[in-house]
């Protein structure tokens, strides 16, 4: 049954209540087996059936099924070079309880910031009255193996091949799922956010490092089990700064934060602001047109309808949004010119732990396992 029940609640998720005539088209059930499935939903109190009007506006209000979005609750984690997100969502990825930290990426060693994500999670379940959670998705700094257990490399941290998910669960007590962290913030736009319905998302992220992630038709892609999109890996300059990859000049090289923040003049942690302020100085011009480069050079290689910028690409003034909107669709093949959109995140500064929760909700509730 557990395939069934995942392809009702994501039908719920996706397009609303439904009458039961509605969910035995769209997920082509048999009655028998709908039945089965509802009632099974309907016990575990994921889903409840209302009065509600047909769609077609025809005839007299029928019954409909409707998922409970507090009926269960996940938990999402960013893990990123330094800091550390943690949020507790509903079903609907709407975040109930929030908390962050910052640690040194020099002095703290990997356990010790999984124990202090879990000392905070533990904290925020007793600020939010202990909702039942079904699980955990991290958001790690770095590609994950294919079970989602291990990060399997990480270069702004140095961590290589760590069982993280063992890691979260024996300091939890709770399932954990592992995904890269922008892919895992592409897949909460899809599903939650401002990429729904879209059936290529490219999310870009900059922060310490400049990561990326792509979503295709709902999937986060990863070839291999093992790849990520490695945007900010491009080599753009053969005699460009050492990078942390140990290549030499990627844009990462120089399009990253600490680099950002010597050309504002800034030292200790980024100001929200980073971009507005890099928009007055000689800076900004060569950091766009590298950015422009290498999204030509994406979009050209994936193809996404829709370019999601996160970090401090999120708070960028217009005047980025204006410039690639005009500089990048010249780069790209002619029918993507008139397709591609860009856009801020939907989720803020809380993108990371949100798309820790959509990873958690994808594996825990609705792949269809039971809670
Ligand atoms: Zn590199």
């Amino acid at each position: 049954m557990g395939n069934h029940r995942g392809d009702i609640l994501c039908i719920l998720r996706d397009e609303g209540p439904q009458s039961r005539a509605s969910l035995a088209r769209r997920s082509k059930l048999s009655a028998t087996t709908l039945t089965h499935v509802t009632a099974a939903l309907l016990q575990d109190g994921a889903v409840l059936e209302s009065e509600i009007a047909e769609t077609s506006g025809i005839g007299r209000p029928g019954q409909a099924i409707k998922l409970i979005p507090d009926a269960f609750h996940v938990a999402g984690i960013h893990l990123g070079a330094g800091l550390v997100q943690i949020a507790i969502t509903d079903l609907t990825a709407n975040a109930r309880a929030t908390a962050s930290f910052d640690y040194s990426v020099r002095d703290t060693p990997p356990d010790e910031v999984v124990a202090r994500a879990a000392e905070a999670l533990a904290s925020l379940l007793d600020e939010a009255g202990h909702p039942r959670l079904l699980g955990v998705g991290v958001g790690v700094p770095g590609p994950v193996n294919a079970d989602q257990r291990s990060i399997l490399t990480s270069i702004n941290t140095g961590w290589r091949n760590l069982p993280l998910a063992e890691a979260f669960e024996a300091k939890t007590g709770l399932p954990v799922v592992l995904e890269h962290n922008v892919s895992a913030m592409a897949l909460a736009e899809v599903r939650y956010g401002i990429g729904r319905r879209v059936p290529a998302v490219l999310y870009v992220y900059l922060r310490t490092g400049l990561g990326a992630g792509l979503v295709v038709d709902g999937l986060p892609f990863r070839p291999g089990g093992h790849g990520a999109v490695e945007l900010g890996h491009i080599q753009i300059s053969h005699h460009g700064p050492l990078c942390s990859c140990g290549n030499h000049g990627c844009l990462e090289s120089y399009v990253n934060e600490s680099v950002l923040m010597r050309a504002v003049g800034l030292e200790g942690s980024a100001p929200n602001d980073l971009m507005q302020r890099l928009e007055s100085t000689d800076a900004w011009g060569p950091t766009v047109n590298r950015l422009t480069d290498s999204l030509a050079i994406a979009v050209n290689l994936l193809t996404p309808d829709l370019i999601i910028l996160g970090g401090h690409l999120g708070e960028a003034p217009d005047g980025l949004f204006s410039h690639l909107l005009k500089n990048l669709p010249p780069r790209v093949m002619p029918h993507m010119r008139d397709v591609l959109r860009i856009e801020r995140t939907h989720f803020g500064a809380l993108s990371g732990a949100i798309g820790g929760a959509a990873v958690a909700l994808d594996h825990f509730f609705y792949s269809g396992i039971r809670p």
